[in-house]
C-alpha cells in the first residue's frame, strides 16, 4: 500500500445457520487473507475436542459473563441454542484503528444488533444447499449431540427468515465457489471510498 493512503478496516459480519460453513469460510479467508482478523468470541458454552482457548472462543463462566456485560465490554451480545455468546468491542475496534479488517461469525440476532449500531459494516448470510444437507452436515461434523443438532436445526428455520436484512447472500454448496463468491464481495467491498484516506495532497 502506498505510504499517503491511509485505510480504515471493514467489519465483515458473517452469519446464517449452525452448520452452514460459516467458520469453514471464515477460516480459509482469514489464513488466505492477511488484512484479515478473526474477532474471537466470548462464550459460556464449554470447548468442543480441539477448540482452543483464545482462538476459536475464550470460554468462560456465567459469572465472568455477566460481569463483561455489566462493564459494556460487548460490541453484541446474544444467547443461542442455550448458551450466551458475545463480541468483545475493544479488540475490535483497536483492529479497525489499525487498518485491519475485521470478520465476525456470529448469530442472526447479534448481526442485526450490529447492523442496527454500526455505522459501516458489510454482512454476509450463508446459507446451506438445503435443511437435509445442513443435518448432515451437523451430523457429519460429529460436535454436537443428536439432541442438540435437532435444536439447532429447528432454530435454522427461523434464522433464514431474517435474510433479508443482510446485504449478501452466499449459498454454501460447493466450498470452493462459495468461498470465490465471497472473495469477490470483499474484494469489491474493499475498494469503496469510505475506506480511503488521501492524505497525498495534505500540506
Ligand atoms: P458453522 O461454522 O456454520 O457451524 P462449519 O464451518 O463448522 O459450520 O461446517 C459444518 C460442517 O460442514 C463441517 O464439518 C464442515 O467441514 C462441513 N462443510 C463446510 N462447508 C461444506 C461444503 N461446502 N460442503 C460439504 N461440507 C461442508
Ligand atoms: P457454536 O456453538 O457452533 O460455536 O456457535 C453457535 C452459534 O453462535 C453460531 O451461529 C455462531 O455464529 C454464534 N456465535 C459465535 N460467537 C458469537 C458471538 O460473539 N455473538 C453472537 N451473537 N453469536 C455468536
Amino acid at each position: 500500500m502506498p505510504a499517503e493512503i491511509k485505510r480504515t478496516g471493514m467489519l465483515l459480519i458473517i452469519s446464517g445457520p449452525s452448520g452452514t460453513g460459516k467458520g469453514t469460510l471464515v477460516k480459509k479467508l482469514t489464513d488466505l487473507d492477511p488484512s484479515f482478523r478473526f474477532s474471537c468470541s466470548v462464550t459460556t458454552r464449554g470447548p468442543r475436542e480441539g477448540e482452543i482457548e483464545g482462538v476459536h472462543y475464550y470460554f468462560v463462566t456465567e459469572e465472568r459473563y455477566d460481569e463483561l456485560v455489566a462493564q459494556n465490554a460487548f460490541l453484541e451480545h446474544a444467547t443461542v441454542h442455550g448458551h450466551r455468546y458475545g463480541t468483545l468491542r475493544q479488540p475490535v475496534e483497536e483492529l479497525m484503528e489499525q487498518g485491519y479488517n475485521v470478520v465476525l461469525d456470529i448469530d442472526p440476532q447479534g448481526a442485526i444488533s450490529v447492523m442496527e449500531n454500526a455505522s459501516e459494516y458489510v454482512s454476509v448470510f450463508i446459507l446451506p444447499p438445503s435443511f437435509d444437507e445442513l443435518r448432515v452436515r451437523l451430523h457429519t461434523r460429529n460436535t454436537d449431540d443428536p439432541v442438540e443438532i435437532e435444536r439447532r436445526l429447528n432454530n435454522a428455520r427461523g434464522e433464514v427468515q431474517k435474510l433479508n436484512r443482510y446485504q449478501y447472500a452466499v449459498i454454501n454448496d460447493n466450498l470452493e465457489l462459495a468461498f470465490a463468491q465471497l472473495q469477490a464481495i470483499v474484494n469489491a467491498e474493499k475498494q469503496r471510498t469510505c475506506r480511503f484516506h488521501p492524505t497525498i495532497f495534505d500540506t
